[in-house]
């Protein structure tokens, strides 16, 4: 396997186990405005921009005839708990290791997420290992047209560190994110811990030719 011109990485639940606590955040904000979401509908948000989202938890509940609010409304009830969240967030096993390694092998690395800059910020404070991606294209980017599952994301990664998209090495856990990587040309390595119950329904809807990973304790450079 020729060594890759670039890492991307995606950071929710693929370098840090944020994917529960946005779940419970989701959960814990529907809930409150009378609709529960089920694990299927929890992966449908995974790795989408909060805007997106909303939108889609809001049309679930026009769909199961609850009293929907505005999506300033959803998000102000959410984001509280998100916050209070997310700090809380520990690294995947083996995220630093792998940063640490790409660090002392000179290859290129862009952290690319559908986080907004702030909500990253929050996230990755406890974590000074992040502080060695230094490129990064967050959801609420200036230069970004469209998120996840869009191709936009990676490309802009790419274009960004100065290599070609199918020179680069993705890594995503959500259908979406794979999705958005497959589809800018890069080489799609999806984190599927076995433990994970959602595991096969990821399966089911990532695109064709991603590389399954276990654990990113499992990544060699080739
Ligand atoms: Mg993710």
């Amino acid at each position: 396997m020729r060594p890759p011109s670039a890492c991307l990485f995606d950071l929710d639940g693929l370098l840090l186990d944020t994917e529960p606590l946005h779940a419970r955040a989701w959960q814990a904000a529907a809930a409150h405005f009378g609709l529960e979401l089920a694990a299927g509908r929890l992966l449908a948000l995974r790795g989408r921009r909060r805007l997106e989202c909303a939108q889609q938890v809001i049309a679930w509940m026009r769909e199961a005839g609850v009293v929907a609010p505005s999506v300033a409304a959803l998000l102000a009830v959410r984001q509280p708990i998100a916050d209070a969240l997310m700090p809380a967030a520990r690294p995947m096993p083996g995220a630093r290791q792998l940063v640490e390694t790409l660090v002392q092998a000179e290859v290129p690395m862009a952290l690319v997420t559908s986080s907004s800059r702030a909500a990253v910020a929050l996230k990755a404070a406890p974590h000074p290992w992040l502080a060695a991606i230094t490129s990064r294209v967050h959801g609420d980017d200036p230069e970004l047209a469209a998120g996840k599952p869009e191709p936009d994301p990676y490309l802009l990664a790419a274009r960004r560190l100065g290599v070609a998209a199918s020179d680069c090495w993705a890594f995503e856990d959500s259908p979406a994110g794979a999705r958005s990587a497959s589809g800018a040309g890069c080489r799609v390595h999806v984190l599927l811990p076995q433990d994970d119950p959602i595991t096969r329904i990821v399966l089911q809807q990532l695109p064709e030719g991603c590389e399954l990973l276990q654990s990113l304790e499992a990544v060699t450079l080739g």
